[in-house]
């Protein structure tokens, strides 16, 4: 698919925001990509625009039946001046798994990374350079047919937008306390649960904020039927230390298969530590602590990389994990992960990719 990507520059630049305050998701940046997708035609007319709103008919059916799936990653600014994305064919890969999964038509993956690298370069001098710093990209993908009965879309809209965000971790890492969650489901297997689909972020809020209503910062999620398994802490994959293995849970069809959890067991593997996937009862977890082999807990995605986890709540039993501190393995995959991110860390595995 060779398409050319029309671009209209903003006449009206916007002030950029102080650094200090990104914080995440606030502030965006001058331009954005948009291309549309007709039944008969396939994907056309790619363009980068003024950022701005959308015009949408009330009856679209992105508003009322949720058909839309999404993307994220980042844009670093290395040391040296360059721009990197870190395994940006990884997310267009998957938003074609979650677009399988909400009836949307596939985008070519490699004109997708394309679409990010001629955005990102085009607004470049949004991307922070303060530590810890980065420029976050949200590609989406809208149902667009002014229609309100429940079939797929025959029109789309591909858009991506970029919001310049702060360091997640603005005073070192601090472990987070997280609620078990043993009424409310993600996902089950069948479901949506594998697809970045925005009906799996509404369906979590309820549970979100009751943990954090109880003084915990995320839920850790159990299979839909059982109630018994670890699938995934928050929005991020899960991973524990036990004795000297590493475990995190398999794909099973309810856990987003996330490129930070693909990262890290191909690190773990190379630094020769054993790495399983497989199923983690939370009762393992339990008796793993009780018996002192329960030596770290982190999740894992774009975000915050690495989120150490310094207690776990089930069914009112707390428990604290490596005396409530960022572990060993813990802190070497944040420093190596955000080295290769950053540039300062070579990139034996092939992960960056420059923008030119
Ligand atoms: C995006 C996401 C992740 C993390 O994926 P990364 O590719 O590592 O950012 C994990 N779980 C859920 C539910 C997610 O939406």
């Amino acid at each position: 698919m060779a398409y050319e990507i029309k671009i209209e520059k903003t006449k009206s630049p916007k002030q950029k925001p102080d650094q200090a305050n990104l914080g995440f998701g606030k502030y965006f940046t001058d331009h954005m990509f948009i291309m549309d997708y007709t039944e008969g035609q396939g994907w056309h007319d790619p363009r980068i625009v003024p950022y701005g709103p959308l015009e949408l008919d009330p009856s679209t059916m992105i508003f009322h039946y949720g058909q839309a799936v999404f993307e994220g990653l980042k844009a670093y600014k290395a040391k040296d001046g360059r721009i990197l994305l870190f395994r940006p064919d990884k997310n267009m890969e998957r938003i074609n798994i979650s677009n399988d999964r909400l009836c949307i038509p596939p985008i070519d993956v490699d004109f997708g990374v394309q679409a990010v690298k001629t955005l990102v370069s085009l607004d470049r001098d949004w991307i922070p350079t303060a530590p810890g710093t980065s420029l976050y990209i949200r590609p989406f993908i809208i149902a667009t047919d002014p229609y309100l009965g429940v079939r797929p879309s025959s029109t789309y809209k591909f858009i991506i937008i970029l919001s310049p965000s702060g360091a997640y971790y603005e005073s070192g890492i601090n472990p987070v306390k997280i609620y078990v969650e043993n009424y409310y489901a993600r996902a089950v297997k069948g479901g949506t649960g594998y697809a970045k689909t925005p009906g799996n972020y509404a369906a979590s809020l309820k549970a979100q904020d009751i943990a954090h209503e109880k003084g915990y910062a995320q839920v850790l999620w159990l299979d839909g039927v059982e109630k018994k398994y670890i699938e995934e802490v928050g929005s991020m994959n899960v991973f524990f230390k036990i004795g000297d293995e590493v475990v995190t849970p398999s794909l099973d069809g309810s856990i987003l298969a996330g490129i930070t959890r693909d990262s890290v067991i191909q690190l773990l593997k190379s630094w020769d530590v054993k790495v399983s996937e497989r199923k983690i009862s939370i009762q393992e977890l339990y008796d793993a602590h009780a018996k002192g082999t329960l030596v770290e807990a982190f999740g894992t995605g774009t975000a915050a990389v690495i989120s150490p986890v310094g207690e776990l709540n089930w069914n009112d039993k707390a428990i604290t994990i490596n005396d409530g501190k960022i572990g060993d393995l813990s802190h070497k995959l944040y420093d190596t992960i955000t080295g290769i991110q950053n540039g300062v860390i070579e990139d034996t595995l092939g992960w960056t990719v420059e923008v030119k």
